[in-house]
């Protein structure tokens, strides 16, 4: 179905073998990078062409993002629950499970069958967090001094 006649090129191969090494969730810009350093000659446009290719086929998941920011691309075929960060995009995996969350009443009453969940926490991540308090405390320190 559909399979017949798409080849796996070797960039391809190289593209997958570097996001199911990466347990960071890369966007296509660090992806280029890294594939970078073994095909120097490789596009941008070509990572993203290629990571089209490996959505469609379901070996590579694109995670969206908060508005402006890039997408992500995962390539842990576990399922896995995230926390993202709301300010950077940036995704960590969490190994969170709730057993017995699919036979939720609330679930059950949408009539699907399901064959699974994730959930998805969001928040500043530690290094958003810094970053705000380094630039909030200057300010509080200037209004403390004016009162
Ligand atoms: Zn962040
Ligand atoms: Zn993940």
């Amino acid at each position: 179905m559909g399979q017949v006649g798409r080849r796996m090129t070797p960039q391809r191969q190289i593209i997958l073998e570097e996001i199911a090494n990466a347990r960071d969730h890369p966007t296509a810009r660090d992806l280029h990078n890294r594939v970078r350093a073994r095909l120097p000659r490789v596009s941008l446009g070509t990572v993203y062409r290629n990571l089209d290719l490996l959505c469609e086929e379901g070996k590579v998941r694109r995670m969206s993002t908060p508005t402006g920011l890039p997408d992500r691309f995962e390539g842990n075929p576990m399922p896995h629950s995230h926390v993202l960060c709301v300010a950077c995009g940036e995704f960590e995996d969490l190994d969170f499970a709730q057993p017995g969350l699919e036979r939720d009443p609330r679930v059950e009453k949408t009539g699907y069958h399901i064959v699974g969940h994730q959930l998805e926490f969001m928040g500043y991540c530690p290094r958003c967090l810094a970053e705000r308090e380094e630039t909030l405390v200057p300010e509080e320190a200037v209004l403390a001094t004016e009162i």
